[in-house]
């Protein structure tokens, strides 16, 4: 199954993205964890995308395109995969159709107000990516990741003018991505509010599981 995840920065792509890992098997691939890899390691591609990044506004179509197509081709995708913040724009969406049978786009619906409610809690492992909650999933060791015993932390672009600005940028080129999924009859909403485990539940009963 090749599944797309759809929702707002915040709306828990990361967290359902990782509990799908378990359940359904397949790899999931976030283009915002390649890109700060990319960042972290001082690569061309990532010096060219933390301007854009920092500032809350997506990295041009054709850098994220080309770095997907090298992700999904890569062996452990054959048999599936879950995309987690790709595709963020049409084109980004018209550019997959051409190399991927996609199955599914979850669209994970949340209202703004409690997405900037829920960013300020949010931490990162920067060395493998999980995602955490202070109050809704907290880490079992203050500030240490579950995963990898990485010190967690607060990304650079949660804070609140930049994840205002994010919603912005959602609203305008990558909400239009719903009607694009409606139309091939692949978009699938679920509520994104509630229990992470009600939240996978969900998740599973949407895609049939
Ligand atoms: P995320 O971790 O998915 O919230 O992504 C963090 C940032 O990485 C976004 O705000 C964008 O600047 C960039 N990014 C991630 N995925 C994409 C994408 N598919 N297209 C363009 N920019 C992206």
């Amino acid at each position: 199954m090749n599944l797309i995840l759809i929702g707002a920065p915040g709306a828990g792509k990361g967290t359902l993205a990782e509990q799908l890992v378990e359940s359904l098997g397949t790899p999931a691939i976030s283009t915002g964890n390649l890109l700060r890899e990319a960042i972290r390691n001082q690569t061309e591609l990532g010096t060219k995308a933390k301007s854009f990044m920092d500032a809350g506004a997506l990295v041009p179509d054709a850098l994220v395109i080309d770095m997907l197509r090298d992700r999904i081709g890569q062996p452990d995708c054959q048999n599936g995969y879950i995309l987690d913040g790709f595709p963020r724009t049409i084109p980004q969406a018209e550019a997959l159709d051409t190399i991927a049978d996609i199955t599914c786009a979850l669209y994970l619906e949340i209202a703004d107000d409690v997405i900037e409610a829920r960013m300020s809690g949010r931490r990162v492992c920067p060395q493998c990516g999980a995602s955490y909650h202070t109050v809704n999933n907290p880490t079992k060791v203050p500030y240490t990741c579950d995963k990898c015993q990485g010190k967690t932390t607060i990304r650079e672009d949660d804070t609140v003018e930049v994840v205002r600005k994010r919603l912005v940028t959602y609203h305008a080129q990558t909400e239009p991505l719903i009607a694009y999924y409606t139309e091939q009859g692949k978009c699938v909403p679920m509520s994104a509010v509630g229990e992470i485990d009600e939240i996978h539940q969900n998740a599973l009963a949407a895609l049939g599981k």
